[in-house]
């Protein structure tokens, strides 16, 4: 028996980062998990120097967090830092659309649809992990779409943080991205209408930060005094 699994006995540094941020766009990971470095060497049969740099790779792109002498955790953004993530999607998304009307390819379009068609597909038989995964993928072939690589980097750190959000402030039983407005999206994209692209996509984003339960005080002053005595 080999004590490694072969497919994954040569796996990248990429590829191993690209599977646990999977697993934390998924939901696998929560916010705040500890990732240790033996566990997912031995998970995953490659050297611990791999998934450092992997793990390296991910706090760089501002998904993990390094707190020294305690070690990498899964990230866990503040009320604050939620607030900060949807204003700068609302600043990049909706310029986003509004360009990309203007340049979208039918082949372009036709990859949106199948996004959509696929995140439907996944919600029909609930898969809650993949329809979380689908719809932010969306987001970020609209990105792609754009082929600005500064903006491409800038939405897969939002769009990962956006999960960590979700995974944070959901509350339970609504859906994270309303599937039918990415639909609608697309549509005005179709149509060559930018400004009805970015209209849509600003209630889009609006509604999905309705969702979250973000209104939490980050400090509520104890009044000790009559607590316990
Ligand atoms: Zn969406």
């Amino acid at each position: 028996m080999p004590d490694t699994d072969p497919r994954q006995a040569g796996a990248s540094v990429d590829a191993i980062a690209d599977r646990i941020l999977g697993a934390i766009w998924e939901h696998r990971l929560p916010p705040g998990t500890k990732l240790v470095e033996e566990k997912l060497a031995s998970a995953f049969g490659v050297s611990r120097t791999k998934v450092r740099l992997a793990l390296a790779r991910l706090t760089h792109d501002g998904v993990l967090s390094t707190e020294p002498n305690r070690g990498t955790f899964v990230g866990s953004p503040s009320v604050a830092q939620a607030r900060q993530v949807f204003e700068a999607r609302r600043l990049i998304e909706l310029a986003m659309v509004r360009e990309l009307a203007g340049t979208i390819t039918r082949e372009g379009v036709a990859r949106l649809r199948r996004n959509v068609a696929l995140e439907a597909a996944s919600r029909a038989r609930d898969d809650r992990h993949a329809t979380i995964r689908l719809s932010g993928e969306f987001h970020l072939l609209l990105a792609q779409l754009g082929g600005n690589a500064f903006l491409q980097r800038a939405m897969r750190e939002l769009c990962s943080l956006t999960c960590l959000v979700i995974a944070l402030y959901d509350a339970p039983g609504m859906p994270s991205c309303p599937h039918h407005e990415h639909t609608e999206i697309v549509d005005a994209l179709e149509a060559g209408d930018g400004e009805l692209a970015a209209r849509r996509m600003a209630v889009h984003l609006e509604h999905i930060e309705g969702t979250l339960r973000l209104e939490m005080p980050a400090e509520v002053a104890v009044d000790f005094d009559a607590l316990f005595r």
